[in-house]
């Protein structure tokens, strides 16, 4: 028996206590077939929850109007509150320190306002090389922003010469040589290209021994590898909840931000008044009283129709365990890395894996010497939905709530059948 007998993923299937929660998706269907999904790190599926909640709320905003604020059966008023438990829970953070709210390169910006204080010799950011365009331009604009060119402020950490990943002693290298001059270190978590997860607790440790204020771009993290935020002492973290975390096209995201740094009345912050003291919000007093926890950054009343599928994917995370997982999420991709290596020798092809495989999560990045795009594209032709990114990397992630190891195992067979017939 090999890795691509059918056998092999049943047996592998039959055994994953996760495999239930498959049927709580909806797996889109093309060519009258369901896709092989491979694409949660950039849109995870939708759970079949979601219209139910998000119904729910059409129903009680028809029936209450205005007084659904109050009388809803979830009431929208307090209505982020009701995702603070179950999110802190899979970042690693205490329930004050999350918040619901706004989009990521949004949130990020915010953030960066209170943490993000050039002064005197200390005026750089410590980030990625390539990072996400969001984050660059986010990261260029906030320098631009204090009168600072990127140029010369920004430090961007890259892989090494012919190299994909980036050695995370280099970034310890830049932080002991720059130290003193860099005020904001923030990096993706987990790198959207390569899938590389970064030792965020290490790193936050290193980088805040010299002084630096420490945040996490956790758009690819959150939902995918374990979080430890608050034990890891991170100073800040964004992400969005529309990758891993299944809410939609453009969900409402998250933050994160340290207790330590709740109720400081030095730190500055562009203020609404979501943030003000839940008491007498509505006296509306001329004078902003923030509430104690990381809530005091939020601006703006819940947007309640956009949150409510986010409900119905932490209603999941929350029955699957997160632990549990992360434990199937590594078989899956252990599983994916073996079928490749599998037609990589039948076939003779040369792949390269360029995610490193001691710092992973869910996704793997392909590079596929001698194909192209055609390769890609039989591969859409015949249901497999993964990512492609010119030159010729496929970006792939088996999602633990919703992938089985079948799916994985079709997958390999299709790209089996094409190598065969098509050498490069
Ligand atoms: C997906 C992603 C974004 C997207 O930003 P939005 O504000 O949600 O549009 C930004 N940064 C990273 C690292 C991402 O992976």
């Amino acid at each position: 028996m090999n890795v691509l007998d059918k056998t092999y993923s049943q047996e592998l299937d039959s055994k994953d206590s996760l495999a239930k929660y498959r049927k709580d998706f909806h797996i889109p269907v093309f060519s009258g077939k369901q896709a092989l999904y491979f694409t949660g790190n950039s849109l995870g599926l939708m759970p079949k929850l979601a219209e139910k909640y998000m119904t729910e709320e059409l129903e009680d905003w028809k029936k209450w109007g205005v007084e659904g604020h109050v009388h809803a059966r979830r009431p929208w008023m307090p209505y982020h509150e009701f995702f603070s438990e179950s999110l802190a829970k899979i970042v690693g953070g205490k329930p004050e320190e999350v918040v619901v709210m706004g989009s990521l390169t949004n949130n990020l910006h915010l953030l960066m306002v209170s943490f993000f204080r050039p002064k005197g010799k200390r005026t750089k950011i410590l980030c990625e090389a390539k990072a996400f365009p969001s984050d660059q331009y986010a990261l260029a604009s906030q320098l631009r922003f204090h009168g600072l060119e990127p140029s010369e402020h920004l430090i961007e950490i890259g892989p090494r010469h012919g190299e994909h990943h980036i050695h995370q002693e280099d970034i310890r290298s830049a932080l002991d040589q720059y130290g003193d001059q860099i005020a904001m270190m923030m990096i993706g978590g987990v790198n959207y290209y390569t899938g590389q997860v970064m030792d965020m607790k290490n790193l936050t440790a290193h980088a805040q021994s010299k002084g630096i204020i420490v945040g996490w771009d956790l758009a690819h993290g959150a939902g995918n590898v374990e979080l430890q935020l608050h034990d890891w002492n991170v100073d800040f973290a964004a992400w969005c909840h529309y990758k891993y975390i299944n809410s939609g096209p453009g969900a409402t995201a998250g933050y994160f931000i340290h207790e330590r740094h709740h109720g400081q009345s030095e730190i500055p912050r562009f203020e609404g008044w979501w943030g003000h003291d839940k008491e007498t919000r509505f006296e509306m007093p001329d004078t902003f009283k923030p509430i104690p926890t990381a809530e005091a950054w939020q601006l703006s009343n819940a947007p309640v129709m956009a949150m409510a599928p986010l409900r119905a994917s932490l209603d999941l995370f929350e029955q699957a365990g997160f632990h549990n997982l992360r434990t199937k999420s590594e078989k899956l991709t252990a599983y994916l890395q073996e079928v490749l290596e599998f037609i990589a020798i039948e076939t003779v092809s040369n792949f390269e894996i360029i995610t490193p495989r001691k710092e992973r999560g869910a996704q793997l990045s392909l590079l596929v010497h001698g194909y192209g795009k055609p390769l890609f594209d039989h591969l859409t032709e015949q249901g497999v939905i993964a990512d492609w990114r010119e030159p010729n990397v496929i970006r792939m992630a088996p999602v633990p709530l919703y992938n089985s190891f079948e799916d994985v195992r079709a997958f390999g067979q299709i790209l089996m059948n094409y190598l065969n017939t098509n050498r490069a």
